[in-house]
């Protein structure tokens, strides 16, 4: 049986020894595997994750490495399990953790940054100066699950508390997933963008965080919002997801088009998610003078940027990573209000041992795929379990 010094757990929430772990081999090298069931430490809690979802960044890992990384260096062959996007309950406690009972239903936000450098202690946690450093002597505590420690493509997960969120039944486990992706667009637009209502904004790219971006935008009373991107179909699902008007940038020139709906005055924001070559010049030139830019793709390639332009008019341009500031959890409140429906993002299902099928949906956008989750085998049992009592 699962037993360790000063970890809390319960007869209702029984926990194996041993579970099954995707871990990564090589580049694109993925292997069912069984590890042992990590222990939580002061301030963690053990999760059951019991639904996770895929996200680029996870491809960019699986297929290259970076942003993860493992002991100082690449992730691959060092038995690494990655995914991030996860919910599950809670089913044990660390040493001292009140905060959190077993049984608590709850989705995560991915960094548990440092707690000691100077951008933790801002809040600023995606952006903690010891990133990676939690291993052998130079273990400074910093976690990002799925990218510096084991991720959620297993049975279960270590947590830091101030990961977690609280989320009630009427969430379903797929919904959960998607609220770091929507607290990530929030971090973006509030705490470092400062938008306040009224005012304008451009979306380019309608993968997940731009579609969810247009959602939290569209709540935050952001007008007008404005979505771009090349796939008619996505563009309707941010239409139903809050933008005011898209633009399909294969019919139209953009930044034309931005011009024209704002009677050539331009948006006070862009949030770029395109990663595309002419992004930031294009957003220079739809926003309005000392507007900003939000970058929250990850391009493969340099690019070339008109500096002059950004420098005459003021443009501020920042980058943002992830989720700071426990934006997440206000990003939750949104969802759980009901304030936009982050489901119409998700279009696909599969079961933790189809993981690489699951991912290959995502990759390459197969039936229109844009969030594909992946249900793990304890909560389908559970379901069904409740199914046949109730
Ligand atoms: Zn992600
Ligand atoms: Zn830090």
């Amino acid at each position: 049986m699962y037993s360790h010094p000063g970890v809390k757990t319960a007869p209702s929430h029984p926990v194996p020894e041993t579970m099954k772990a995707w871990v990564l081999g090589d580049p694109d090298e993925l292997k069912l595997i069984d590890k042992p069931v990590p222990v939580p430490k002061k301030a963690e809690v053990l999760v059951r994750v019991d639904a996770i979802a895929i996200c680029a960044t996870d491809l960019d890992v699986i297929s290259s490495g970076p942003p993860a990384m493992i002991q100082g260096g690449k992730p691959f062959n060092k038995n690494f399990t990655p995914g991030h996007e996860y919910m599950g309950t809670v089913v044990a406690l660390g040493p001292g953790v009140d905060e959190f009972a077993i049984g608590d239903r709850i989705t995560v936000e991915i960094h548990a940054g440092c707690g000691q450098c100077k951008r933790c202690r801002m809040g600023m946690y995606t952006s903690c100066h010891n990133y990676g450093l939690n291993y052998g002597d130079v273990d400074k505590g910093h976690r990002a699950n799925g990218f510096t420690s084991d991720g959620g493509f297993a049975e279960y997960a270590v947590n830091n508390i101030n990961t977690l969120i609280k989320i009630s039944d009427e969430m379903s486990d797929e919904e959960a997933t998607l609220v770091v992706t929507a607290g990530t667009s929030m971090y973006g637009l509030t705490e470092l963008g400062g938008l306040i209502a009224g005012e304008g904004i451009v979306v380019m790219g309608p993968g997940p965080i731009g579609l969810l971006g247009v959602a939290v935008a569209k709540a935050l009373g952001a007008y007008p919002v404005i979505l771009t991107g090349t796939r008619d179909n996505r563009l309707e699902t941010g239409k139903e997801l809050g933008a005011d008007y898209v633009i399909n940038v294969r019919n139209e020139d953009a930044v034309e088009a931005v011009r024209r709906i704002t009677g050539g005055k331009g948006v006070d924001y862009v949030l770029e998610c395109s990663g595309a070559q002419e992004a930031i010049n294009e957003s220079g030139r739809m926003l309005n003078r000392g507007g900003k830019i939000c970058l929250a793709a990850f391009p493969h390639d340099p690019a070339l940027i008109d500096v002059a332009h950004l420098v005459r008019n003021n443009i501020y341009i920042y980058g943002i990573r992830g989720e700071g500031k426990s934006a997440t959890h206000r990003a939750h409140a949104f969802m759980a209000e009901k304030r936009f429906d982050a489901t119409k993002i998700h279009t696909h299902t599969f079961m933790m041992e189809e993981l690489p099928k699951a991912l290959h949906y995502a990759r390459n956008r197969i039936d229109d795929a844009i969030k594909v989750v992946v249900k793990m085998p304890q909560r389908r049992a559970e379901l069904e379990g409740r199914r046949k009592t109730g």
